[in-house]
């Protein structure tokens, strides 16, 4: 019964192969298709329904339905059976069509006459496409073979549309991946880029379904195999002692051992499938179960067996290992999630990159920042809808993706771009020279970095030093905790590229929102309120004490400046301090250079250091606000969430009186002062924290053009009258009248 159901099976794959060969046009071929299913399955019709949009599905060939009705019948997703099907991507197999569930009568397709229906969902890797349908008159439930010969129909018909199989003279279906698309995501990155799509994993395209030779498509899919356990165990065995990865490690190689998945191929083989199609149809249904799992865990390891079938397919098809293909010029990059580590291997040549999943916070948006990209992230379908090399441009600043656009979108996102490069010409012209305000006061400008990568920016931003280095990054990146002698060898390449402009190390400020992948995450309740940054660093010292001697011997004799984060009451700086001092101590007595000089300086990130005794402002040596934080606790709104986090804005009048009173502090005690956060590189707020008294601000490089242009052409009493002004008013914010002032300058 088996080899008769297989050989059945088999012969129609072939059937459906010559169809796929003949050179017919796209309507007739699938004409052709419904003809071969209904004569293969002894049933009166076979039809097929397509998408013609998200939610409507149409006729779109028939065999024993009324032909008038072919792209006529329309329906809606989740309307009557065929749309039921549509919806949830499930089987209906109803013997007495009529009174099942959700029936819809259409009259002009003659279908009354039809009792028994199989209704079968038409997707590729989850996409939704179309329905297979086969109904007869008697009444009848189909058998499992009869489904699975369905299914295989409804596989062929989705690869066959991927490959543009059904397009062409009154085309069944539109060219698949050819029309412009417009997508939006959330902004991580600003900034605009136009190129062409570089798949980080490309997609596989199965050509050939049908094996004819079950025995030599057998062993291929055995080679296979063996190569993909060879290959997981090398992975393992090079894997760190990152408990996660590992674990999905071990979840691969159980699965690529798993005799149940090999046999489910095999008998997907036996039914006439090609090795990789009987592996696809497996993935296929392995998907059609993820979607169904509500279980966090299950749905993780199934997403773990859906990436192994992928690997497989790549294994056995030779594509999508992209290795020796070349990125097109200007590539964007598109994946549905990257680590850190990937997005720096492919650096500053990548023009833009948009991402399925990722969040704002997250390791790889951190990079993508750093580098100064353009990223759009929870993009959702891109990778389903891009193809290598398709034209794109993206709108980091508005979060849209244009896929493939057409010519009124090209020319109206040049002239932005255009307008950009413009402001960029203006900036570089005044790149060498001091941000001296119209009364005359210069501030100091200087960047914050984080990877060996910034580094060049510090010579085309014109920054005059390195005010914050986030030396978390090269934590976060990595898999394992970065050696002493790796960090030192790292800050001693910063310094050099540095040519002696100041850099000020931030030490390790993880925790919150920053989870290193090797250290076991701490369930917080309230993590930005939480065991964080020095906090860690002195409950914890060992990592702070190594972090202090690398970058001693990185000063190797030349000037330090090191910053400790969220320092929220003088005896943390205090106890900071002493391991900075242990540490000196240590590297005199084993008789190595001392930095020439060095500075000990602190982040000021939470509201009781603005109140700190006077002790504190006097020894710290120097100041730095960490508007993001700082803000984050002033108005009790969390950074990360949206919801919040744009509520109140930082030229609220309170929150400028509470700067102003820590630049008084500090003015009374000679300690000198700098703002780091984000504000510091936004015009606007940033001429307001100079006109307050802040003379030194660092910001992401590409802010310090835009901030000097601004500052350059204003004076500093004017805005700080403004300022006082709208506070004897009782404003709320400044905004109105700085924005007001700007207006009027020439
Ligand atoms: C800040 O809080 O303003 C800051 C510069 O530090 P981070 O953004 O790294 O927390
Ligand atoms: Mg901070």
């Amino acid at each position: 019964m088996v080899e008769r159901a297989e050989s059945e099976s088999r012969k129609l794959l072939g059937r459906l192969r010559d169809t796929m060969a003949d050179k017919a046009a796209g309507q007739e071929r699938l004409d052709q298709i419904t003809h071969l299913t209904a004569d293969s399955m002894g049933t009166e019709v076979c039809s097929i329904y397509l998408f013609r949009d998200d939610e409507t599905l149409e006729l779109c060939a028939t065999q024993g339905l009324n032909p008038e009705s072919v792209h006529q019948t329309r329906m809606k997703l989740g309307e009557g059976l065929v749309g039921r099907v549509a919806r949830t991507g499930k089987v209906i197999n109803a013997a007495d069509a009529p009174s099942a569930k959700g029936f819809r009568y259409m009259p002009e397709t003659g279908e009354e006459i039809y009792s028994s229906f199989l209704g079968v969902p038409i997707q590729r890797l989850g996409e939704k496409l179309g329905v297979l349908v086969v109904q007869s008159k008697e009444a009848r439930e189909f058998s499992a073979d009869e489904i699975y010969a369905l299914e295989v129909v409804a596989m062929v018909l989705a690869e066959m549309t991927e490959l543009g199989a059904f397009v062409g003279e009154g085309a069944a279906l539109r060219a698949r991946h050819t029309e412009p698309v417009l997508m939006r995501g959330v902004a991580a990155q600003e900034g605009a880029a136009e190129g062409h799509i570089w798949l980080h994993e490309p997609r596989v395209v199965v050509t050939n379904l049908v094996g004819d030779d079950p025995e030599s498509e057998r062993s291929r899919l055995h080679e296979a195999v063996e190569n993909l356990r060879v290959s997981v165990d090398q992975l393992l065995a090079g894997a760190s002692d990152d408990h996660e990865q590992v674990q999905v490690l071990e979840a691969y190689r159980m699965f690529a051992n798993s005799k149940g998945w090999l046999r489910r191929m095999e008998e997907n083989i036996g039914r006439g499938l090609s090795a990789e199609a009987a592996v696809e149809k497996e993935q296929s249904d392995v998907r059609a179960r993820m979607s169904q799992a509500t279980d966090a865990y299950l749905r993780e390891r199934l997403q773990d067996l859906d990436d192994l079938s992928n690997r497989l397919l790549r294994i056995l098809t030779g594509q999508g290992t992209q290795t020796g293909a070349e990125l097109p010029e200007n590539p964007i990059l598109v994946a549905r999630n990257i680590g850190p580590g990937e997005l720096l291997e492919y650096g500053r040549q990548l023009r833009g990159i948009i991402l399925e999943e990722g969040s704002v916070g997250s390791h790889a948006a951190i990079v993508a920042r750093a580098l100064a990209i353009p990223l759009v992230i929870n993009v959702a379908r891109i990778t389903n809808e891009a193809l290598n090399g398709d034209h794109v441009m993206v709108d980091g600043d508005e979060a849209v993706v244009h896929l493939r656009p057409g010519d009124t979108v090209v020319s109206a996102f040049r002239d932005k771009m255009a307008m950009q490069a413009k402001a960029q010409e203006r900036y570089a012209s005044i790149r060498d020279k001091p941000a001296t305000t119209l009364c005359g006061k210069t501030i100091r400008l200087e960047m914050n970095a984080g990877l060996m990568a910034d580094l060049p920016s510090l010579e085309n931003s014109g920054a005059e030093g390195v005010g914050l280095f986030r030396t978390e990054l090269q934590f976060l990146i990595r898999s394992q905790m970065p050696r002493r002698t790796e960090l030192a060898a790292l800050y001693a390449r910063v310094l050099d590229a540095a040519h002696g402009k100041r850099v000020v190390f931030r030490t390790l400020d993880i925790g919150s929102d920053k989870v290193l992948p090797y250290m076991k995450a701490q369930d917080e309740p309230n993590p930005a309120l939480g065991w964080r940054a020095i906090r860690v660093g002195l409950d914890k010292p060992g990592v702070m004490r190594m972090q202090l001697q690398a970058l001693l011997r990185a000063a190797n004799g030349r000037p330090l400046s090191i910053m400790f984060p969220f320092v929220a009451q003088y005896e943390e700086y205090a106890a900071a301090r002493a391991e900075v001092d242990k540490a000196l101590a240590r590297e005199t007595k084993l008789g190595h250079a001392l930095p020439e000089s060095l500075e000990i300086g602190a982040m000021l990130e939470t509201p009781s250091l603005a109140f700190a005794c006077k002790k504190f402002y006097q020894e710290v040596e120097f100041l730095s606000i960490g508007g993001n934080d700082l803000k984050q606790f002033f108005f009790a709104a969390d950074r990360e969430n949206e919801l919040v986090r744009r509520r109140y804005d930082t030229l609220n009048v309170s929150f400028l009186t509470f700067i102003e009173g820590i630049v008084y502090r500090c003015k009374s005690t000679n300690t000198p002062l700098s703002f780091c956060g984000e504000d510091a590189g936004r015009p606007v707020e940033a001429l307001c924290l100079a006109a307050i008294g802040l003379h030194s601000l660092s910001m992401r490089p590409a802010s310090v053009g835009p901030v000097k242009h601004l500052l350059r052409r204003c004076n500093l009493d004017d805005v700080r009258k403004i300022i006082h002004d709208a506070r004897n008013a009782g404003d709320q914010t400044v905004r109105p009248a700085v924005m007001e002032y700007l207006r009027g300058l020439s």
